[in-house]
């Protein structure tokens, strides 16, 4: 697309915009009486209109009927609460490129994270190493380090980190020739999807068939990525992945996250951690000794749900997958392209990939020279995005909600300061 800097080419592109009708499902907050720009959704997406009544309807429910509420079936999701997990996995599975059985929502991103170790990083003596990039997001690094000494290994032998190059991205090759050169000894390649810091998106597909090449076991964080990216997890054939739903997917703060296990994985038996949600739920009642798994992802729940999360991921979703991936992309690319060539114009260093297809919504500026203060001004401005130490001020316009006019006028602040 060719831009232009000007308020009435942006304004253009706004009313083109399929997905303009998206905005006014979301609560946008204000500063001075005036709505924000809010460029903060990879951290925490903002809320979705539908929200309060689905919370007021769990809680008039649980008010009038009490333990009765697990098998009232609430018509805003079609299920009751014991099956508030079942009526996501549709539009889940729609949105990371699955079938239903291959998803479940549960739990929290880095919990889930320990479950599917403990089932997929089953590491010998000859193949104790996991491959994953340096600098990963720090609760990814924690869990790594824990499964790799509660095996009784070291992670500084057996964790191999792929390390950026100058301009601080992954090369694909080296992540493809890290797999091959430890191809006897690894047992995992374990990696986020998209670089929380960078901004920059893996070549996921690529990543996983080299592994499968290689016979090595493949699994990723999503979570900048759901909701961000298209992903086809069961065709590029990942073994698991995981993700939180309060980033792109508009699910609240400390949102559920979710699980996929393929179904290459579904017979075999897998071990796991198990706890009584995962037991095969026509019988879970019977409080038997002995654990028998629900089929697919399922059989990787623990615990009761916390089914207030569970009814505004539902919620939340099902606007992400009414929209569709596809449409949300290339909205997406558009927005973020146009933030591109703006800061561009104005002189600024961004690390993110100029490469459309290597990034998502999310740029990242390097500022080294009053960084923090251009940070401040966009505060005064009315301008939301986040400041990392020392020098990064990260921006992600996210398609359901944001403008092609805020674009125009967080780059017209920028390019003033
Ligand atoms: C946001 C994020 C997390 C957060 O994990 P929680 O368990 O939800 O606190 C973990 N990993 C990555 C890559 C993230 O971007």
């Amino acid at each position: 697309m060719n831009y232009e800097n000007s308020l009435d080419f942006a304004r253009k592109l706004d009313q083109e915009d399929p997905l303009r009708a998206y905005r006014t499902r979301f609560y946008i907050p204000e500063h001075n009486g005036k709505p924000i720009i809010y460029f903060c959704g990879n951290s925490l997406g903002l809320q979705p209109k539908a929200a309060k009544a689905v919370l007021e309807h769990d809680l008039s429910v649980w008010q009038q009927m009490g333990v009765e509420g697990w098998f009232a079936v609430n018509p805003l999701h079609d299920e009751a609460w014991i099956g508030y997990h079942r009526a996501c996995k549709e539009p889940l599975a729609k949105v990371v490129g699955a079938m239903p059985a291959e998803v479940c929502p549960m739990n929290s991103l880095t919990v889930n994270l320990h479950l599917l170790l403990s089932t997929f990083y089953q590491p010998t003596a000859g193949k104790p190493k996991i491959l994953t990039i340096a600098g990963d997001f720090p609760s990814d690094q924690y869990a790594l380090e824990t499964h790799i000494k509660s095996r009784g290994f070291d992670p500084d032998e057996v964790l191999i980190e792929i390390r950026p190059e100058a301009d601080g991205l992954i090369r694909l090759e080296a992540i493809q020739d890290g797999i091959a050169a430890h191809a006897g000894t690894l047992a995992l390649v374990l990696m986020s999807g998209l670089n929380y810091y960078t901004g920059q998106v893996y070549d996921m597909k690529a990543i996983a068939q080299t592994a499968r090449e290689h016979g090595i076991t493949v699994g990723f964080d999503l979570a900048h990525a759901i909701g961000n990216v298209p992903v086809y997890l069961h065709d590029w054939g990942v073994d698991f992945a995981t993700w939180c739903s309060y980033k792109y997917l508009n699910s609240g703060p400390g949102g559920i996250s979710g699980i996929f296990v393929h179904e290459k994985h579904h017979a075999a038996g897998l071990p796991r951690l198990a706890g009584w949600w995962g037991y095969d739920e026509p019988r879970r009642f019977e409080m038997t000794k002995g654990f028998v798994p629900m089929p697919g992802a399922d059989g990787w729940q623990v615990s009761t749900p916390n089914i207030p999360a569970m009814s505004l991921h539902k919620t939340a979703l099902d606007i992400t997958a009414e929209a569709g991936m596809e449409k949300l992309r290339q909205k997406s690319g558009q927005l973020t392209g146009y933030l591109y060539y703006l800061l561009r114009e104005a002189g600024i260093h961004v690390l993110t990939p100029d490469d459309p297809a290597q990034r998502g919504a999310q740029l990242s500026l390097l500022v080294p020279d009053g960084g923090k203060a251009l940070f401040n001004r966009l505060v005064e401005a009315g301008i939301i995005g986040d400041w990392r130490e020392p020098d990064c001020i990260r921006l992600a316009p996210a398609p359901l909600y944001n403008t092609f006019e805020e674009v125009w006028r967080v780059a017209d602040v920028i390019s003033r300061f």
